[in-house]
């Protein structure tokens, strides 16, 4: 048996990566320095492996920006708009990367980045390869081979990693009509060639390639890529040691495929589907070994190793010893780095948790637990891990008996809002008496940095809460002011208060707990630092009801209240795994129902709840779609249901496509609903018009992401394409999304267009 870890996170311990990035592209610091803070990082994540008794450590698992980025330099698929960069001013090799993962404004130059999107099902974000019918491939960046070198000077034959062949191919984009990027696939071979090659030459011993897709809805033409392209690296690498590294879901219907592939080791992941391993062991040919992923790569819990050593146990009597390995389920990249910076985390709750440096322990326990049980020291971690384990399950921090009744208890009636939409619009139109082509904004203003310098210093104490507030509310005060000024119709408080829209309701939440250096690359240099659902979530007092009241204060106009909904805090938090995902989002569900209702009963006439992660919760298998969005189409509705007719419930999205799930959208059942459009020139209003989309909907007439002002004119053309396709009494007037990352200025000449464009709207009428 041994074991093996699939990749580590690559910030650094203290975000090194992060804070050297944005160092080298603020022009302050020299290439080689940049370059010198990835070695380290490589240094220290090797030789904290190889101190932890990992048998084969990842290569190249490291990257400055992002793995696919890395594959597609090293396979020289660079678009032809970065050649300008290149001919111009033949830069560094960096800087080509940079330049295709940001952009390049500079120099006289104006290019685009490459499109950047979600990794599967995770909030790690991949820059998407772009494919031309003709296009060439050529082994352009040896990073995979320098890496492997420099870990060999300190004494380490590590696995190389690379991204495999056809899911490379699958998670790029054909930029041009008449062709199957799976086509491709014989002209990129030979790239993997000249890598193999190379790497025999350095005598590396094994080599992993992802093919996460391996776990996906396949097309017929994808499966007969993956058998003929592993087939083809066989027939020129007959002794390469080959490990395929599935993860997020199981192969299921690729079982088949899977085990069949000419390779010596299958990694499957068995914590998202434990289900597999039966199967797997069946159809797993005798010259394959099996990597179990069995230690949760994307989650903060401590493994339960009792739980796993029967995973382990029944290996080993299908396939016995030799041909087993024991690997977390994915790479780590997506788990924090280490718990020992955590001093302030309350030690109960600190003992249920396990970061990526502590899944490494894991792994290795779980190979001595199971090769050498009797061991007096291999026993004592196992019966550590029992009681934490046992802590967990009884202690008084997780459970409340009442909150698990309450979900229990919730009716159908508590998911349905009293009446249909007509007869709520009718109520709601009384009550509000709002013009045609009503405005709006999403809830935040901008975060000037005077007011996150507010927060900061109330956080470390040095101005009183009082204080604080009253600076607050000032903002909120002249940001009501100028709403009522230009002629919004609906006005938001603005959100000040608010750091991140999951972390403010985490924290005053119960169940929720945050890391003081949990950070998770979510792209390039961007990292989060997601709250950690560990018990019953429950609501002690009103969250938003001050600060809603006080806006409502000051104006007889209708402000909107404004709260995540469950499924945006379940999506963007590290969730508890001692109970389905749908329980919890439940509980989230009926705290935020509280809020509701608390609000109503102030009166606040319009609250919006947000779920721009809706779509992102999605499963990977498409079979798997209807449960999910059952629960949390449920869960939206749970939240929103406590109020009277007249009280108008929105929502808002971002960043979605909607077209095959737009019934489930429909089912939310929200009074208003905001998208983003702008970007897609109201393209994602087919959806809407196509379904017969039956509520109201604010379509974004202008992208909140750039400081550029829209022209009334721009407004206007947006809104006339959008009355084409969905009834004008349907529609709504806003912005993209919230507005906090924005300035001032350009908000407020940006909105006062948008109020002007909506005015000659009703005109029209
Ligand atoms: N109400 C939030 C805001 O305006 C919505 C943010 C989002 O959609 N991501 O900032
Ligand atoms: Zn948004």
């Amino acid at each position: 048996m041994r074991t093996h870890n699939l990749g580590y996170p690559r910030i650094g311990n203290n975000r090194e990566l992060k804070k050297a990035c944005e160092q080298y592209w603020a022009g302050k610091l020299p290439v080689e320095e940049l370059l010198q803070t990835g070695k380290i990082i490589r240094k220290q994540n090797w030789e904290l492996q190889k101190n932890s008794g990992i048998d084969l450590i990842p290569c190249n698992d490291f990257s400055y920006y992002d793995q696919v980025l890395d594959m597609t330099l090293t396979a020289g698929v660079i678009p032809d708009r970065y050649f300008k960069l290149i001919e111009k001013l033949n830069p560094h090799e960096l800087d080509v990367y940079f330049a295709m993962a940001r952009g390049y404004q500079k120099n006289g130059l104006d290019i685009t980045a490459l499109e950047m999107t979600k990794w599967f099902d995770t909030n790690y974000h991949y820059l998407v390869p772009e494919f031309k019918k003709n296009q060439s491939f050529k082994f352009s960046s040896n990073k995979i081979i320098r890496e492997h070198a420099e870990a060999l000077e300190s004494g380490l034959n590590t696995k190389p990693v690379l991204i495999g062949p056809v899911s490379y191919l699958l998670l790029g984009k054909e930029k041009e009509p008449g062709f199957d990027r799976l086509d491709l696939i014989d002209k990129l071979l030979p790239v993997y060639s000249d890598i193999f090659k190379q790497l025999e030459t350095q005598k590396a011993e094994w080599i992993q390639l992802d093919e996460p897709f391996l776990v996906m809805d396949l097309s017929g033409k994808a499966k007969e890529a993956f058998a003929y392209a592993y087939r083809e690296i066989r027939k020129k690498f007959p002794k390469l040691n080959i490990i395929l590294a599935t993860y997020f879901e199981g192969l299921k219907d690729n079982l088949a495929l899977a085990t069949a592939l000419p390779v010596n080791v299958l990694h499957i992941d068995l914590v998202r589907c434990p289900d597999q391993l039966h199967p797997v062991l069946l159809a797993l040919p005798e010259h394959m070994g099996l990597s179990l992923g069995v230690v949760d790569g994307r989650n903060v819990w401590k493994n339960d190793f009792m739980q796993t050593l029967k995973i382990i146990e029944k290996a080993i009597t299908k396939i016995g010893h030799d041909r087993i390995f024991l690997a977390p389920s994915c790479s780590l990249l997506h788990s924090p780095c280490s718990l020992k910076y955590e001093t302030r985390l309350n030690p109960e709750i600190k003992q249920w948790l396990a970061f990526a440096e502590e899944k490494l322990d894991e792994v290795v326990t779980l190979k001595q637990l199971a090769q050498s049980p009797e061991k007096p020291s291999v026993q004592e971690k196992l019966k550590e891990n029992q009681q934490a384990q046992a802590s967990r399950r009884s202690s008084r921090l997780i459970h409340h008996d009442k909150v698990k009744q309450r979900v229990n208890s919730i009716t159908d009636e508590d998911a349905r809002r009293k009446s249909p939409f007509e007869i709520r619009k009718r109520k709601q139109q009384q009550m509000l008496n709002l013009p045609a082509f009503p405005t709006t904004t999403i809830g935040s203003f901008p975060q000037t940095s005077e007011v996150r310098s507010w927060r900061a210093r109330f956080k470390n104490g040095e101005i009183k809460e009082d204080q604080y507030k009253n600076l607050l509310k000032e903002e909120i005060k002249k940001a009501i002011r100028w709403q009522e000024e230009i002629g919004l119709d609906v006005l938001v408080h603005g959100e000040f208060e608010r750091n991140d829209m999951v972390e403010y309701f985490g924290e005053q939440l119960e169940g929720f707990a945050f890391t003081q250096n949990g950070w998770v690359q979510s792209y390039g240099s961007r990292c989060v630092k997601p709250p950690i659902i560990y018990g019953d979530v429950w609501r002690p007092k009103p969250m938003t009801v001050e600060w809603s009241l006080y806006a409502q204060s000051l104006t007889t106009k209708p402000v909107k209240g404004m709260l995540t909904g469950p499924v945006t805090i379940l999506q963007w938090s590290f969730v508890r795994n001692d109970q389905p995902r749908k329980q919890t989002c439940l509980q989230i569900a009926l705290a935020i129902r509280d809020e509701v209702v608390d609000l109503e009963k102030a009166g606040i006439r319009i609250i919006q709840i947000d779920e721009p992660a809706i779509r992102e919760g999605l499963p990977l298998r498409k079979s798997d779609w209807k449960e999910y969005l059952d629960w949390a189409v449920k869960a939206f509705r749970v939240a929103s249901a406590g109020v009277q007719d007249e009280t108008q419930i929105h929502t808002h999205m971002c960043y979605s496509e909607f077209n095959d799930i737009i019934e489930h959208i429909a089912d939310m059942d929200a009074d208003v609903i905001t998208i983003e459009c702008s970007r897609s020139q109201m393209e994602l209003l087919d959806a809407f018009a196509h379904f017969n989309y039956p509520n109201d909907i604010g379509p974004g007439v202008y992208d909140i992401h750039s400081p550029r002002v829209p022209a009334k004119t721009e407004i206007l053309q947006l809104l006339s394409k959008a009355k084409t396709v969905i009834p004008a009494r349907q529609l709504w007037v806003n912005p993209d999304c919230g507005l906090k990352t924005r300035q001032w200025p350009e908000t407020e000449k940006a909105l006062s267009e948008m109020v002007e464009a909506a005015r000659e709207m009703r005109k029209s009428l």
